[in-house]
């Protein structure tokens, strides 16, 4: 017998451990530690291949390394750094038979996309999966002289707002609506441009005041705070307040009053610099206390002030450090359009507002209406990812950056981000 023949073969398994996250698109892949978010960047395609192989689903992040590869130069050298920066482990096995380890678990993300046709009893999951509810009690005449007010609420969810008609929601669709929920939602946003003179206001406060497990605001224009003076004593301020829009042409000088109120919120609505500059002032002279800047894209005609305030840039991917449970989720479905139920004044419901509707309380029940969303629509926007969409679907950033955004569905355009081309060296934290 030769000594070749008396040598035994092994087997040769990288075993990347379950908290780095490896993504891999066009012919490039970055292998990311969710703990220290430090990351490499790898071109090499025979490493490029171990890796595929390892995010296999079926190989559990256990990357088989054939025998031409062991001994090639630049996979000893990834693989060396694996183990030295605590990633991962060789395993040598004398059988083929692959090694096993336990890989992030994702229940509820799995759970969701796993609905099939006829099985009703996931209804009772879908009554807990609305988490935030939208009422809006009345539209309005958008104030011409800030025209942005119609477009702003398919973005940031402020109030609606058009250019012709005057609508109000009725008694009975808000009690229709309030009785089709039998889980309450954890928010529950009122919104209207004239609520407080609404013929049933003072029920829809005593309805609301008893939802104590939600957090209630009512989401109100700048001049009907005026109309608050009698409202606000009934409204029960410890689980509830107000989110005041303000618009660049409202009368800022009457936010002195209310600027270091705790009942009240302040919502900037800013469109270019002069408003933003002129909110600043302002907030500086009344010494505001709880107050957002929202953006309001106005078709493309503000997308260079856009660009500057909500664009991302490495630094905003990189500065919050996700779980890969949190990575992940975002490739099953999008965490911040989930859950949202938005209603009009007609009593028409929407999973999004860039969408239409999808049925009316008067006549289409509400659960059984978004189950049958979740079975037949399964990429509605609620499981809108950035793997779905161009040029994103094509980034290793796709499940670091954050979910797809109104801003984003409204625009139709998919990358607000200054991200062009990835330039940094292996081994470095960008
Ligand atoms: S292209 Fe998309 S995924 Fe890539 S960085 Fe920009 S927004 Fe994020």
């Amino acid at each position: 017998m030769t000594h070749n023949k008396l040598k035994m073969r092994s087997y040769n398994y990288l075993a990347i451990d379950p908290f780095v996250y490896i993504s891999c698109k066009e012919e490039k892949c970055m292998v990311l530690d969710t703990r220290t978010y430090k990351f490499l960047e790898i071109n090499n395609p025979k490493i490029i291949s171990i890796l595929l192989n390892a995010i296999d689903k079926k190989n559990y992040h256990i990357a088989y390394i054939g025998e031409g590869n062991i001994e090639d130069k630049e996979v000893k050298g990834f693989v060396q750094k694996m183990v030295s920066l605590g990633w991962g482990k060789m395993i040598i096995k004398k059988e083929k038979k692959r090694p096993v380890q336990i890989p992030p678990v994702l229940r509820i993300s799995n759970d969701i996309v796993n609905y099939e046709k006829d099985d009703t009893s996931y209804l009772t999951d879908i009554k807990t999966y609305i988490h935030e509810l939208f009422l809006f009690l009345n539209n309005d005449k958008c104030p011409l002289d800030w025209s942005p007010y119609k477009e702003s609420f398919k973005q940031i969810e402020t109030l609606r707002f058009e250019n012709d008609s005057y609508k109000e929601m009725t008694e009975e669709i808000f009690m229709d609506i309030v009785n089709s929920l039998d889980v309450l939602p954890e928010k529950i946003s009122i919104s209207g441009s004239a609520v407080w003179e609404l013929s049933f206001i003072d029920k829809v406060i005593a309805v609301l005041n008893e939802k104590q497990q939600s957090l209630i605001s009512y989401n109100i224009k700048l001049s009907d705070a005026l109309k608050l003076k009698d409202l606000g004593k009934v409204i029960d301020f410890s689980h509830s307040y107000i989110r005041l829009n303000i618009i660049p042409t409202d009368d800022l000088t009457m936010l002195g009053e209310w600027a270091s109120d705790d009942r009240f919120f302040f919502n900037f609505l800013v469109d270019d610099e002069m408003s933003y500059n002129k909110y600043i002032s302002v907030i500086e002279k009344f010494k505001v206390k709880k107050y957002v800047f929202s953006p309001v894209l106005i078709e493309k005609n503000n997308l260079t002030f856009f660009e500057k305030s909500v664009f991302l840039t490495h630094e905003d991917i990189f500065q919050e450090k996700q779980t890969i449970k949190q990575i992940l989720a975002k490739g099953k479905f999008n965490p911040s359009l989930f859950g949202k139920i938005y209603f009009d004044e007609t009593g028409s419901f929407f999973m999004n507002l860039n969408n239409s509707p999808i049925g009316n309380i008067k006549d289409a029940p509400l659960y059984l209406t978004i189950y049958e969303q979740f079975v037949v629509n399964k990429k509605n926007q609620w499981f809108l990812t950035r793997n779905d969409v161009n040029p994103c679907k094509n980034c290793n950033f796709a499940l670091l950056c954050p979910p797809i955004s109104n801003y984003e569905l409204y625009a139709k355009k998919f990358n607000f981000c200054k991200i062009k081309e990835v330039k940094n060296e292996v081994g470095h934290k960008l």
